[in-house]
């Protein structure tokens, strides 16, 4: 039985196998292990792709975040508004900081954080709001900037959206939003790796310092700081991807409009829901999610996985129903979509590689689980 893998990361390593060896060894010369030309290029590099003045590249994802909210004055004590639904690296790092993570609900169609929500959760002790761009798309940033008190920052967490736009906006355009590389991500490394992505100077630089011992000259340390440095093998790899990262999110694009069409029957007949893009996104299909109807979803996951097909669901609870942020004291009932997404949901193979016979069958699996 053919494997079809969630995300396939061997074959987007053969797209990149002799550029990779050719970095490796350049740094491997140089012996430019942490920063480094390589890494400095690809900050660069990529801060042209995403839209963005600077980009500074950090550990991973989760520090990338809590140095976002950190240098956007979050600290202990404070509060920070974040999406119910989400990895749970979002609530972490907000934890990290030492303020509390507010959950508030999502909408329901597209998961994305629901702006009315956010701004309801917002109190006296609120510092920011983190908008999570879930599953490739944009969640609504321009209008709750315009609706929130200037005290109150927006903080992106653009982990799962590289290359998306919103009205033609960018994640941390005027603003500051924190990626992943994370292997899985749209740009992976091969190991972990994160950047802070924003258009403020003075941001940057404070996030650079404080991700490097707190300072950026040797044995200077301005302020209390902590070790997230981008090391330069991998920046080598995301060099290496970026070059391709544009057309794989076309050819996710394009897998995801196949699933579109081979799911219509199963639409029709209102076994499934698919994945909506709201408009004025540009999507870049970080994952495929789509929610059953009428059917036990991890029965369903579970029948998808037995026939070699690497179904997921992201993710099974939400942040307010995780035991590690249980003393925020909510419960069941108090996030309904959020809640709902978590039961219903489940993620199909994507990513650019891809075939239609791939998809073909897993569609047909799907079709049969839900007989
Ligand atoms: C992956 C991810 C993170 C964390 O990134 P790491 O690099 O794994 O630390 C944060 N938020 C979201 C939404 C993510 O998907």
């Amino acid at each position: 039985m053919n494997h079809i893998p969630l995300v396939d990361l061997k074959a987007a390593h053969a797209e990149v196998a002799p550029q990779v060896q050719a970095g490796f060894e350049r740094v491997l010369a140089r012996t430019a292990f942490i920063g480094g030309d390589e890494v400095r290029d690809f900050e660069r590099e990529y801060a042209e792709f995403a839209g963005v003045a600077h980009c500074v590249g950090v550990a991973n994802g989760t520090d990338a975040l809590e140095l976002a909210l950190r240098v956007s004055g979050v600290g202990a004590g404070d509060e920070v508004v974040i999406p119910a639904n989400t990895f749970i690296a979002t609530a972490g790092a907000v934890a990290r900081t030492g303020a509390r993570p507010v959950p508030a609900d999502c909408l329901p169609d597209s998961y994305l954080l629901d702006p009315r929500a956010a701004l309801a959760a917002v109190g006296p002790a609120t510092r920011a709001v983190v908008p999570v761009h879930l599953y490739g798309q944009c969640a609504e940033v321009a209008a709750l900037i315009a609706a929130l008190p200037e005290r109150v920052k927006v903080v992106e967490d653009a982990a799962q959206c590289q290359g998306a736009t919103r009205e033609g906006r960018s994640p941390g355009s005027g603003g500051i939003a924190a990626t992943s590389f994370y292997p899985g991500k749209n740009l992976g490394a091969y190991g972990d790796a994160g950047a802070v992505l924003t258009d403020d100077e003075d941001a940057a630089a404070r996030v650079r310092a404080i991700a490097n011992h707190g300072g950026v000259a040797k044995y200077r340390h301005d302020v209390a700081g902590f070790n997230s440095r981008l090391d330069g093998l991998q920046a080598v790899v995301l060099r290496a991807k970026l070059a391709r990262l544009a057309e794989g999110n076309r050819a996710r694009r394009a897998a995801a409009a196949r699933y579109d069409a081979l799911l219509a029957g199963l639409v029709a007949a209102g076994r499934v829901v698919p994945p909506v893009t709201v408009a004025g996104n540009e999507h870049v299909w970080h994952l495929y999610v789509l929610r059953v109807v009428g059917a036990d979803r991890d029965d369903v996951v579970g029948k998808l996985n037995a026939e070699g097909i690497g179904a997921g669901v992201h993710y099974p609870a939400p942040v307010h129903l995780t035991p590690a942020f249980a003393h925020l004291g909510h419960r069941r009932g108090d996030f309904p979509h959020a809640e709902e997404a978590a039961d219903r949901i489940l993620s199909l193979p994507l990513y650019p590689q891809i075939t239609a016979d791939q998809q073909q069958r897993v569609v047909d699996t799907l079709a049969a689980a839900l007989r």
